[in-house]
Formats: structure tokens, sequence, C-alpha cells
């Protein structure tokens, strides 16, 4: 046997640092009110921003996919043949986010792994947010061209290393489209219009965006009316639209090309039936109405501004995605534990998720919550605020 004692070592140091992470167990389905370690609490964390996860016609749509498909793919498509549900899916997608073609992945992190490497390798540079998720930066990685970063939502700062690197064979930038621990989003007009004018390619990872932002939720692209002008957009399934996987969205020569070489399409299952009939629902029901969407902003504008007025400082969001600003690991760490003890769910985060002293308590809002819901959880922070000394 090796000697495993080095992670005794590493597992105490998180623990003197207040970075344990534990884990606390859901006990239901998905919604505003959850029971959390035996506990019925108002769920404030979980990025299922529509309520999809749980949506009786996203569960009914999957149902009877079992009945019709089974539970499994079975194997990869490209060996095995895909199933017609996935192409419906691909297909729905592309035609939700004006797109010529999408393509499906497990995850959304899988569609950036899928990505960067088909399209970048050795002689490339990537030109990427300095605040860009951890599956962009490792899947930066796994493509081996060189990763340069430009300062935060900085146009000029990208235009400079794009001056840099002027004599690179192919020229990328990424960016996550919202920012998914701050809730702010990228300056995409101003990134394209750089990029364009360096010959660089556009990803943009709309994880958050997707089923938020744009009319009836078709993403950060849509929001700035930018049809066309981003080569490559990466979405998630799992967050507003509430199921599993990933997927990528843009012009038919890219999707035609990762289906032929992405890695992750050519070496791991898709998701199940059940995902994907799901999927096509959710998609379906954004198509009929932005209703769900509309009450999501509504929610996030009148809860954000309620805790602004309480003396919350709430960072630079402009999404509902809410980090309520606290400063210290264990601090964030106790303001959780006694938001839960309040009845409400909302974890802390901190390092290495957000920088060392930018430790928060991340409100996720949703269309899952009532009036009175929020009235509920405004109560319990000023509580919890006056008690921790912090208003
Ligand atoms: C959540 C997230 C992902 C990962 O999506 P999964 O479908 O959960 O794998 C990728 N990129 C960004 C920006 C995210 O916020």
């Amino acid at each position: 046997m090796a000697d495993l004692s080095f992670l005794d070592n590493e597992l105490a140091q998180l623990n003197e640092q207040g970075l344990f992470n534990t884990i606390r167990t859901i006990g239901t389905a998905q919604g505003a009110w959850i029971k959390v370690d035996g506990r019925k609490v108002l769920n404030m964390c979980a990025n299922n921003y529509l309520g999809f996860a749980n949506h009786p016609a996203l569960k009914k749509a999957a149902q009877a996919a079992i009945e019709e498909f089974g539970v499994g793919p079975a194997a990869v498509r490209s060996i095995a043949g895909t199933m017609s549900l996935h192409n419906e899916l691909e297909e729905k997608l592309a035609a939700f986010k004006k797109v010529e073609a999408s393509i499906s992945f497990q995850s959304g992190f899988n569609a950036n792994v899928a990505t960067v490497p088909t399209l970048m390798a050795a002689d490339d540079v990537i030109f990427s947010d300095e605040l860009n998720h951890a599956s962009i930066i490792d899947a930066c990685r796994l493509s081996k061209a060189k990763t340069v970063r430009f300062s935060h939502c900085d146009a000029n700062s990208l235009e400079e290393r794009l001056k840099e690197h002027a004599g690179a064979r192919r020229k990328l930038v990424i960016t996550d489209g919202v920012f998914s621990m701050d809730g702010d989003i990228a300056l995409l007009p101003e990134l394209v219009e750089v990029a364009q004018k360096h010959n660089a390619m556009v990803m943009v990872d709309d994880a958050h965006g997707e089923g938020v932002m744009g009319n009836a939720g078709r993403g950060i692209v849509d929001h700035f009316g930018l049809h066309g002008q981003v080569d490559i957009e990466i979405g998630t399934l799992s967050k507003a639209f509430g199921v599993v996987g990933g997927f990528v969205s843009g012009k038919k020569k890219i999707v035609d090309f990762l289906r032929q070489r992405a890695r992750p399409f050519l070496f791991s299952s898709a998701v199940t039936p059940a995902d994907v009939a799901a999927c096509i629902k959710a998609v379906d029901i954004l198509n009929d109405t932005g209703e769900l969407v509309e009450k999501l902003w509504n929610n996030s504008k009148y809860f954000q501004q309620k805790l602004r007025d309480l003396g919350f400082d709430l960072g630079v969001t402009v999404t509902p995605i809410t980090p309520v600003m606290i400063g210290d690991p264990n601090k964030a760490k106790a303001f959780s534990r006694n938001l839960f003890e309040n009845g409400i769910f909302g974890m802390a985060i901190s390092f290495p998720t957000v920088p060392k002293g930018k430790d928060r308590i991340r409100v996720m809002n949703s269309a899952t919550h009532s009036r009175e819901d929020l009235d509920f959880a405004l109560g319990v922070f000023e509580k919890v605020g006056r008690g921790m000394g912090l208003l």
C-alpha cells in the first residue's frame, strides 16, 4: 500500500483554513422548499432558475421516453448510432438559439472540454477572461494552445493581448457569458468587435445565461442581438433547463467538426433518453412562453433591491445571481449556518471558487419562489445580518 498520510495533512489544512466543504444532503425533489439534512428549508442555492428540475411536464416527458426508449443509450453515438431523441433535441436547441446547428454533450463541463481542444492546438493562442469558469481553464490546458489571460471584462486588455500575439496560427477569445460567482456579464459587443478586428474566433460559455438572459431565455448573444457574430456558444442543460447535459451552438461547420473529432462525443456515452426528453420539453415550453423567465427576473429585482435597502453589499451583479459579500471564510460559514437554523438554505462560497477575502453567501433566485417566500427570506437575512454585526 502506498503511503497516503499526505492526505491527512491536506485535509487537516483545509479544516484549519475554514475551507473544508461539508456537503448537505437533500431528501426531496428540487423546488422552493426542500428537505435538507432532514429539515424543511427555503432553497436559495440551486441553479434551478425556472423550476424545471421538478416541472410536471418535464417529468411526464421523461417518463414517456423511458417507456419508449428505455433508460440508457447503451454506447457512444458515433459507434452504435444515435437515438432520434438526441437529434431532435439538437435541432430544437439550434432553432431556439437561432443558430445553424447545435450538438449536445453529457455536461456543460464536457462541452467546454470537447470544444477547445478540438479547435485549438500547440501553434494557437487562446485569450481567456481571467475569471473564466474552471471547465474553460481545464479545456484550454487540454488543448496545448498557449493561453493568455485578459483583464476581467476588459476589451482594451483583450486588444493588447491580441496585438502581442498577432502571429498566432488560430486565435480564440473565450469568456463566460454570465460570471457565476459575481453575477456580472461579459461586455460581448466590445469583445466581439475587438476579436473581429484581429481575426479571432469568439466563444462564450453561457451556462448561467441559457434560460435566463435574452428573449425567453435564449441567452446572452440574444440579449445583445449578436446573432451570427459569435462563433461558439456553450450551454448547459443542468441549470435553468433543470436536467443534465451540455451543448454547443454555432456555425454548422464547427458543429460538424465537433461531431467528427470532439473526444467526449467520440469516447463517452450520451445522456439518457429521459434526460433528453425532459430537455426537449423545456425548450418547447420556452418557445411557447417567456413567463417563467419573466417571473425569475421580477423575483430577482425585488429581492436584490430589498437586500441592498437593508445594507447588504451585493457586489456587481446584474443577473439573478446574488452574492451577499461577507469577506471571511469562517464568518461566511457562520452566516450560512445561521440562515439554516432560521429555515434558509444558502451556502457559503470561499476560496478556491472565489478569491481569498471575497467569501460570500451566494443566493440564487428562482421562478419557484413566491413573494411570501422572498419576504420570509428577507426577514431572516436581516435578523442574521444584525445578529452578526454586519448591518
Ligand atoms: C456550471 C457551469 C459549467 C458546467 O456545467 P455543467 O453542465 O454543470 O457541467 C460550465 N461553465 C460555466 C460557466 C458554468 O457556470
